[in-house]
């Protein structure tokens, strides 16, 4: 046997589970059939430096290329080849780290809004609820959302609370919006952002997910929308994006944070992981749409290729 490259060494595995393929001059990139849809032609781009693969017609996509052989041996000979445990986010971040659960405690007092009340607090909250923000019932009953019935809780009171909360049903984060526009329109509880999936209890991971910044956005979207309580995608979601092998990743941030789609997009490549980037029109926030306006955006989406890279870089740094 003639000694191959790496990666003509990687290319002889993927072959045997793969058939076909062809490959780029410098060998770097190469192409098969895709196994998940079987399509025709070979429209399974693999790129053996970075260890993703992708395919341009069902969207197929992750990091780890030993998943795409058909049996064991030749998962873990390429396992082995590329490196991957290194890779993989749970050794680059120790496992305590991500394991690391924050939680904390809904103020004193804490009332549902969906238990109705004969009191003006219980109207003022419910009023904004419904008038100016646009929920309904049954939103006010999915997401648990509350009030403080203590004047003297001068910092949860008048506002709305949307607790969050994490897989095991324990509140990890809360947010209190003032139900006035106010200087202090939302109090936000000192946490450890990083160590919290915020709405983790309303996440289901093998289904597409929407990353969106806040609660308020979340709640209006709706469907398997995590707010990031800022703009950064952290590697607790990362983590469990690449675990459960979440089938589509939305990055639909507000429009006046479109400088931050390019860095969010990085992070996400950079583990196998191809976002769609969905932007609301101008003025506008996923928080302030229906349900319906948003699903038609996030149908819109752009792929995150060369050109939509080159123009959310520009963005990045001259915004
Ligand atoms: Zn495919």
């Amino acid at each position: 046997m003639t000694s191959l490259n790496k990666n003509d060494q990687l290319i002889e595995i993927l072959s045997r589970s793969l058939g076909n393929y062809k490959k780029n001059k410098n060998g770097n990139e190469v192409i098969f059939h895709c196994p998940n849809c079987h399509h025709h032609k070979l429209k399974l781009n693999i790129e053996l430096n970075k260890n993703i693969f992708h395919c341009w017609v069902c969207d197929y996509s992750g990091y780890g290329i030993h998943k795409l052989v058909n049996n064991k041996e030749d998962e873990l000979l390429l396992k082995k080849l590329t490196n991957y445990k290194f890779k993989s986010s749970s050794d680059i971040f120790k496992k305590d780290e991500l394991k690391e659960e924050f939680t904390l405690s809904l103020p004193k007092n804490f009332q549902y809004l969906a238990n109705k009340k004969n009191n003006p607090i219980y109207k003022n909250i419910y009023n904004y609820a419904i008038n100016k923000r646009n929920l309904n019932d049954n939103i006010i009953n999915k997401y648990n959302l509350g009030y403080v019935n203590d004047p003297t809780d001068k910092i949860h009171y008048n506002r709305l609370i949307i607790p969050s909360y994490n897989e095991n049903g324990k509140v990890n984060y809360y947010v209190a919006r003032s139900i006035y526009d106010n200087k202090f329109k939302y109090y936000n509880p000192p946490a450890n952002k990083t160590a919290i999936i915020p709405f983790e209890l309303y996440i289901a991971w093998d289904f597409p997910i929407v990353l969106v910044e806040g609660m308020f956005d979340a709640i209006a979207v709706d469907n398997n929308a995590i707010p990031l309580l800022g703009n950064t995608v952290n590697m607790k979601i990362i983590n469990n994006i690449i675990e459960y092998k979440t089938p589509k990743i939305y990055l639909y941030l507000d429009e006046d944070a479109q400088k931050f789609v390019y860095r969010n997009c990085e992070k996400l490549i950079e583990y196998g992981i191809n976002p769609k980037i969905a932007t609301p029109p101008e003025g506008k926030d996923p928080g302030n749409l229906t349900k319906e306006e948003n699903a038609k955006i996030l149908k819109n989406y752009e792929e995150y290729n060369f050109n939509t890279k080159i123009k959310y870089k520009t963005l990045s740094k001259l915004k």
